[in-house]
């Protein structure tokens, strides 16, 4: 059976992927409607059961419809199955015996041939750059404004106290990735100092690689080596226990040896629950710096950009109708844009509103708005802790009217409903009240944070 769901795997994976991680597997034994399989490392192990646990499942089910699940354990390849594994807890032959378990245990695997030490690891520490991500291509508005100052900052004066490490942070799609690169590309154009970035999954990808080619030393070197360290994504350490061991202990070799680390992640050091909590403390010293959701105002400004050094000419009130609609994170913005783009260019014509929600008819589905008025008016007196009545009542206290302004605010961002009509579910109100609500609530977002963040989230709300 094994042989046959490993060609099986391997056609899948490819002959890399398999020969790296699941060839290592050895089958121990079946005990009811579940069979043990044997990786020799606790990372191989955590390894193989995030990648592929499921699809091993699957294919032990397809091949012997009696296992219906698998048990991925740690054991030493080679060890003769008496001996006791290192890893107490987790050693199957002890386990085994605790249950009285009659079942054969594992066979020996045959030894493992002798490899060829792969040069992946020392070749190519730094992921490359991508060339667009620079300071000059970032569009900075009130949203990402403080982590833009802090990354320019740490590419213009790396460990500097107060700066190291950086931590950057925010919702997906917001520019965290394109700020380390443009911190790397930065550092690499005044040619003083080693830069590496990479993802935290490829950190931990090199990290078990280095493991299994016994190369463990040379990575420690080579990592502790140079003098800017970016990981990007570190929440994908969550849960990988030696990982962020090893993170940690670089990490605090590179901060005492004066070198700087940036991180990002999606969430912040305190928030990111699952993370060490030594970590989460060290990662929180330095600068942490939120990226926040974009404005309306950003979107056009980056639009805008984008619009101008692609040569074609984008009527701002398509630009305008973009940022209205797509909301939720800028590589969707520029998703968009960049079709729009591509469609004039391949085309030759000019383009238009029409040709716009013409071109981009599925995505713009996708952001459709089923929002009612009645819905926006109730989250919105819920969040302020107003009546619901007051959203209609004549009613002119700040407690009550800002409330209400918001919500004329959001049903004009979130439906497409006019003036007039939202001023008539707002108690007969004129469509002149709605438009100034609009501008009010416009402009105290840009003069407020944290007023802003509260509408934003609203609209996540109520867009979800
Ligand atoms: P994250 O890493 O936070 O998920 P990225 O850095 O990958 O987001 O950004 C997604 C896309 O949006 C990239 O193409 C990036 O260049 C672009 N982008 C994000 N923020 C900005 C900005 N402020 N100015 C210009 N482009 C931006
Ligand atoms: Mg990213």
């Amino acid at each position: 059976h094994w042989s046959r769901i490993c060609e099986r795997l391997k056609a899948e994976v490819g002959e890399v992927e398999y020969r790296t991680w699941l060839r290592q597997i050895t089958v121990g034994p079946v005990e009811e409607d579940e069979i043990t399989l044997y990786l020799p490392t606790r990372f191989l192990r955590d390894w193989v059961r995030g990648q592929y646990g499921d699809r091993l499942g699957t294919l032990w089910n397809a091949e012997v419809p009696a296992i219906r699940r698998v048990e991925l354990q740690v054991a030493r390849p080679g060890a003769a199955p008496a001996t006791p594994p290192t890893d107490g807890a987790e050693a199957p032959a002890t386990l085994a015996a605790a249950r009285g378990d009659a079942a054969p245990r594992p066979a020996a695997p045959a030894p493992v041939a002798e490899e060829p030490r792969h040069a992946e690891v020392r070749s190519d520490l730094a992921a490359p750059l991508d060339p667009r991500f620079t300071f000059d291509t970032f569009v900075v508005g009130k949203p990402n404004e403080f982590a833009y100052a802090c990354a320019r900052r740490v590419a213009e004066r790396p460990s500097s106290p107060g700066f190291n490490p950086l931590f950057l942070y925010g919702g997906v799609g917001l520019g965290k990735t394109h700020l380390m690169h443009a911190i790397g590309a930065e550092l690499l154009r005044e040619g003083r100092v080693s830069v590496a970035y990479m993802s935290a999954e490829k950190f931990m990808y090199r990290f078990i690689a280095a493991i299994r080619s016994q190369s463990t030393m040379e990575f420690k070197e080579q990592l502790r080596s140079v003098d800017v360290l970016m990981i990007d994504d570190l929440q994908f350490l969550i849960g990988k226990d030696n990982t962020q061991e090893e993170f940690f202990h670089t990490f605090n070799a590179l901060v005492d040896a004066g070198r700087q680390i940036v991180v990002s992640a999606d969430k912040s050091p305190s928030d990111l629950s699952g993370l060490e909590d030594r970590l989460r403390t060290r990662l929180g010293c330095g600068m942490v710096a939120d990226i926040h959701a974009t404005t309306f105002e950003l979107r056009i400004s980056i639009l805008e950009a984008k619009a101008s050094a692609s040569g074609v000419i984008v009527p701002a009130k398509v630009l305008e109708f973009l940022a209205h609609k797509i909301t939720s994170n800028v590589r969707e913005l520029e998703g968009a844009l960049n079709r729009l783009i591509a469609h004039a260019n391949l085309f030759g014509r000019p383009v238009t509103l029409e040709a716009t929600q013409d071109v981009l008819h599925d995505i713009l589905k996708a952001h459709d708005r089923r929002v009612t008025i009645e819905e926006i008016q109730r989250k919105v007196a819920e969040h302020w802790n107003i009546r619901l009545t007051d959203m209609s009542s004549a009613r002119r206290a700040r407690a009550v009217a800002r409330p209400r302004q918001v919500a004329m605010y959001l049903a004009k961002q979130l439906t497409s409903r006019s003036l007039p009509e939202i001023g008539r579910k707002f108690g007969n109100r004129d469509h002149t009240t709605v438009m100034h609500a609009v501008t009010r609530v416009t402009e105290l977002m840009e003069q407020d944070p944290a007023f802003a963040e509260d509408v934003e989230l609203l609209r996540r709300m109520l867009e979800s």
